[in-house]
């Protein structure tokens, strides 16, 4: 007979201690969370027979909605990690919130945000896309620390869960020492250098996950590129709010 190759106390515990036991009626979830480099997690579902204690992996229809209630439960704790991505997160966390209105619970998922359900999030995206160009472009032509545009982009970017400070409240920034010609960021006041996209150049600012135009043809270095190049940026800032920049009028209106 083979024996398995000997594993110390200390690489059990650290590698192979479920973080997490979840139930739902005659099923029982085990969560394992390893680090390799990133967090990677693994579980398995057992259903458990009440009288016996025996267990299997057969199951039956009642099964399955309890299946769902764990399917929710899982989803609610992966989404607490705070070392994801923030996407798979609002993933899992909306996927949680959905089977919460699909099999009401009264479970409350604390610190998790939904972003994509809920009416109040249905509200502020009606009430950005009625407000956005508008103000927008009144930021352009007169920019002023106060201004409300920056109050909402600043909401839009709490709402995708952009960046690790989506939601702060903006820098003060005084547009008159504004002096990039193609704009800054409207929440930090900062760019990141730009991207191209084919012909078309875009300035960034990663952290706040915005984007905007600065024109076709007008900085040479995407001759140099190839559509390669100009589809890792689209990977890269495509998903970014296209926004309307913080300028200073005066720089602008010397450079154009
Ligand atoms: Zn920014």
């Amino acid at each position: 007979m083979k024996h398995p190759t000997p594993v110390s106390r200390e690489t059990l515990r650290l590698t192979h201690r479920p973080c997490s036991v979840l139930g739902a009626g005659r099923l029982t979830a085990t969560l394992w969370r390893t680090d390799e480099p990133d967090a990677v997690y693994d579980f398995n579902v057992v259903r458990t027979d009440a009288t016996t204690g025996e267990v299997t992996q057969r199951f039956q229809p009642d099964d399955i909605s309890d299946f769902i209630r764990l399917t929710q439960l899982l989803a609610a704790e992966v989404a607490r990690d705070q070392t994801l991505d923030p996407r798979s997160r609002d993933n899992l966390a909306c996927l949680a919130d959905a089977l919460e209105e699909v099999m009401p619970s009264g479970f409350k998922f604390d610190g998790i945000r939904c972003p994509t359900e809920g009416p109040a999030f249905r509200s502020l995206t009606v009430l950005l896309a009625v407000l956005w160009d508008e103000s927008g472009l009144d930021f352009m032509n007169r920019p002023s620390n106060q201004h409300v545009y920056r109050v909402l982009v600043s909401l839009d970017g709490w709402l995708r869960g952009a960046g690790p400070v989506a939601g702060a409240v903006p820098d003060d920034l005084d547009p008159l020492d504004i002096r990039e010609v193609f704009g800054v960021c409207p929440i930090c006041g900062r760019h990141d250098s730009y991207r191209n996209l084919h012909r078309e150049q875009w300035f960034v600012c990663h952290e706040h996950q915005t984007r905007w135009f600065a024109g076709e043809n007008i900085l040479s270095t995407w001759r140099s590129e190839s559509p390669e190049d100009w589809q890792q940026n689209i990977t890269d800032i495509g998903h970014y709010r296209i926004v309307y920049p913080l300028r200073n009028p005066s720089v602008a209106e010397v450079n154009d």
